[in-house]
């Protein structure tokens, strides 16, 4: 496993977002969390990330504890992520906001900046290159330099998952990748995650209601339900769960997005 987590536990005031969960990760896997609206699923993302410190349980990555690091520390130790709102730099360029990414892995002092040392030339080279490379990898190609803002919102969320790829992440969490874009946007996300695991070997969690995309590319699903882990198992599995189908995919079938969400 790459990640595992064992017992999590998180409460905010009488409310417990998350309840003894376990849940393991095998490195180069490509899975998903699902659940309703209020499951616990962004405040499991956030305590792997290090915003949230579990009350109880453990967090392994990659032969560590992530328990107690914070969200820069849990970044350089291997995981990037994007948020449910995107959330970018509107008035920085594309290229620039994915260059943001990057900071958690450059080694410049202040000295090096200010005298622009060859050091400084050459991670400032380095930086120019990589971007260049993750730009034409989420399908940006020609479009470094307009202002992020102005883009349509399926590219905006391409330049979150470059940015977040920036750091050279063994481990992207995506929250919702494709909340708000219409189906051909959507499927073209669903290319760009498999690529992000079959091209650059890494591991992708992805939290996400729309059912064409969990069931279209996921490998194994986790589902959380007032805070507890209800079930596990492949498409198929979670697809004819009835605990799950009680729970979260409803009357409805399966192949659109689940009854009791509305927001996706
Ligand atoms: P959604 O699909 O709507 O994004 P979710 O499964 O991600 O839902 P969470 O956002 O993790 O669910 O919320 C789980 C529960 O914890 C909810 O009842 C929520 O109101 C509560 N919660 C989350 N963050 C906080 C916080 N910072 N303070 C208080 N309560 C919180």
């Amino acid at each position: 496993m790459l990640l595992e987590v064992t017992n999590l536990v998180k409460s905010f005031g009488g409310i417990r977002a998350v309840r003894d969960v376990s849940i393991g990760i095998p490195e180069g896997s490509l899975s998903s969390i699902i659940g309703p609206n209020g499951a616990g699923k962004t405040t499991f993302f956030n305590l792997l990330t290090g915003i949230y410190k579990p009350d109880a349980g453990t967090i392994n990555f990659d032969g560590r504890s992530l328990i107690g690091l914070r969200p820069d520390q849990v970044n350089k130790a291997g995981i990037a992520r994007t948020f449910q709102s995107i959330r970018l730099f509107n008035n920085m360029t594309v290229i620039e906001n994915i260059m943001v990414g990057m900071h958690s892995r450059l080694d410049i002092s202040l000295r090096h900046t200010l005298l622009r040392t060859g050091h400084f030339k050459r991670q400032e080279q380095l930086v120019h290159e990589k971007s260049g490379m993750l730009l034409r990898f989420v399908g940006l190609a020609g479009k470094g330099d307009e202002l992020s803002k102005n883009l349509p919102y399926g590219d905006q969320r391409r330049i979150e998952i470059a940015r977040a790829l920036a750091s050279d992440p063994k481990l992207i969490l995506l929250d919702e990748p494709t909340a708000g874009m219409n189906p051909q946007e959507s499927a073209d996300a669903m290319s760009l995650f498999r690529k992000i695991r079959d091209e650059l070997g890494v591991t992708v969690v992805l939290i996400e209601h729309d059912m064409r995309v969990v069931m279209g590319i996921s490998e194994h699903i986790n589902v959380l339900d007032y805070g507890q882990k209800i079930a596990e198992g492949t498409p198929e599995e979670i697809r004819t769960n009835p605990r799950v189908v009680e729970a979260y995919l409803g009357r409805r079938a399966v192949g659109g997005k689940a009854d009791n969400d509305s927001a996706a």
